[in-house]
């Protein structure tokens, strides 16, 4: 569609002119995400700097019933900020600042656009952290939008374990704010819950305020491999078990494991692997549970067990593991890829990945399995030819596959990375009846469907 000239000239007495864009080249800066999914340019960009802009805007697309996607970082890997009707992409980069450090409580009230790195590296100061940690340098609106989580999410919850409170503007402008500065709530229906994780689709964020964890005073990480990936994943169950509280554990297969090798700070045997972290106010108690963690992987057949204790040894690490997804880019360049993202109750874990590496073999699928393993996450890394389209639907087929099989294991169809455009087609499958609810939802608070419209419901 294109935008009626009324609407643009209403648009232009919120925005001055730097902060409105028409222009070709910003237009394409907001057509894609970080996925394979096809680019849609949108017809205009705006950047807000308040929740009156906000409201403002959402008042008048709402009228002109002219398609509305918020925007983060565009870090997303599902499609979800892709604004596949075109209409108007509402930019928070600029909304961006820590509104108050509430160090008393452990919590932070922020807008929207603030990226998580720069807001730690703040927060920092006070001895604080906001744990949820998806690696990319996403966006707090971005984050709980898609529900993000990662590598801390095992002993500190995903995003949405740790938002207290949002102020939301709804799709004809109405300011609401959900939710409390309490640790505990009790009141009413939970809307802070229904707005995290709805991609934009129910709401536009503007504010929050998140919970924050002390920064611990001993961090050792250490790196287990193993002759299977089946050994690895067993592995998991008994470390949670041993009530170890890790506060990372990922899986990591060869592949990745020689992918990662190409890093040059890294060498470790290609092989399945466990990366852990584990923290604690007391070195001693540290050194028991490291000791401990040891003995369980060797109990599984661990082949080797590296402890990198300290934060230099740590961040190292944690750097080529964080980059990872970037390095495989690198290392099957020119390729095109699919990320796949499922997840499953702990106790069917191993299963999972099991039967996922063999699919991966059998159908002699290019690419890597690696997961947030500590909760039941799993992530594949599949490449192809971009030319090759008998390559390219086989790694449809695999991905299908491979959620097919979560889904039969009492699991999700995506664990942290959203449904955006990828995963509506499973939608029906996983929820059934509960789908039609969430259409309801949808009917209620955006009648006119402008917000984010083709994302989460098929
Ligand atoms: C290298 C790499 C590694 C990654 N690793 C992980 C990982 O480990 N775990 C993980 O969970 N994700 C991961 N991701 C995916 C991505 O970083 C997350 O999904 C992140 O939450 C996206 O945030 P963003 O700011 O980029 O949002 P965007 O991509 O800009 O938008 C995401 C969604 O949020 C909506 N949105 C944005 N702002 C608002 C707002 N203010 N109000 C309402 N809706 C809004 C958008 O419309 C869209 O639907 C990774 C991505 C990359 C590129």
């Amino acid at each position: 569609m294109s935008l009626p000239d009324a609407f643009i000239t209403q648009l232009q007495v919120i925005y001055p002119a730097d902060r409105i864009s028409l222009a070709r080249s910003i237009r394409e800066q907001h057509a894609r995400d970080q996925s394979a999914h096809e680019a849609h340019l949108p017809d205009a960009v705006v950047w807000p700097l308040s929740t009156a802009e906000v409201s403002q805007t959402l008042r008048l697309a709402n009228n002109a019933r002219v398609p509305v996607t918020p925007w983060g970082a565009g870090t997303s890997i599902e499609g979800n900020p892709i604004p596949v009707q075109g209409g108007l992409v509402v930019d928070f980069s600029r909304m961006d600042n820590i509104l108050t450090i509430h160090d008393r409580d452990f919590q932070v009230t922020v807008q929207p656009g603030v990226l998580y790195k720069d807001m730690n590296k703040v927060l920092a100061r006070y001895g604080l952290f906001f744990a949820p940690d998806p690696g990319a340098n996403a966006s707090i609106g971005g984050m709980l939008a898609n529900n993000a989580a990662g590598i801390r999410t095992v002993k500190h919850g995903a995003t949405r374990d740790n938002v207290l409170a949002l102020e939301v503007v709804l799709a004809d402008g109405r300011v609401i704010r959900t939710g409390s500065r309490s640790v505990k709530q009790s009141s009413g229906y939970d809307l802070t819950h229904l707005f995290v994780g709805s991609e934009g689709t129910l709401g536009v964020i503007t504010e929050a305020t998140l919970k924050l964890a002390p920064i611990p005073a001993h961090i050792s990480a250490a790196v287990a491999t193993f002759p299977t990936v089946a050994d690895a994943a067993e592995t998991v169950f008994d470390i949670i078990g041993a009530g170890l509280e890790p506060t990372a554990l990922e899986l990591l297969d060869a592949t990745a494991m020689r992918v990662l090798n190409t890093d040059p700070d890294i060498n470790f045997p290609e092989k399945p692997a466990l990366f852990m972290e584990f923290a604690s106010s007391n070195e001693a108690a540290l050194a028991e549970s490291l000791a401990l963690v040891a003995e369980l992987c060797i109990e599984h057949h661990a082949e080797e067990f590296e402890r990198g204790v300290g934060r230099q040894e740590r961040a190292r690490i944690w750097h080529a593991r964080h980059h990872l997804f970037e390095t495989h880019v690198r290392y099957f360049a020119g390729q095109q890829f699919l990320v796949g993202d499922a997840s499953v109750p702990i106790s069917n874990y191993p299963l999972l990945t099991a039967r996922t590496a063999r699919l991966m073999e059998e159908m002699g699928i290019t690419g890597s399995l690696l997961g947030h393993a500590g909760d039941g996450n799993i992530h594949t890394l599949v490449f192809y030819p971009g030319d090759d389209d008998e390559a390219r639907q086989r790694a449809m087929v695999f991905n299908d596959a491979f959620v097919a099989l979560a889904l039969e294991l009492e699991g999700t169809c995506t664990g942290e990375h959203g449904v955006g455009l990828g995963k509506r087609k499973f939608m029906a499958r996983e929820h059934g009846a509960a789908l039609d609810v969430m259409r309801q939802l949808k009917q209620t608070l955006d009648p006119n469907g402008i917000l984010n419209p083709g994302k989460v419901l098929p």
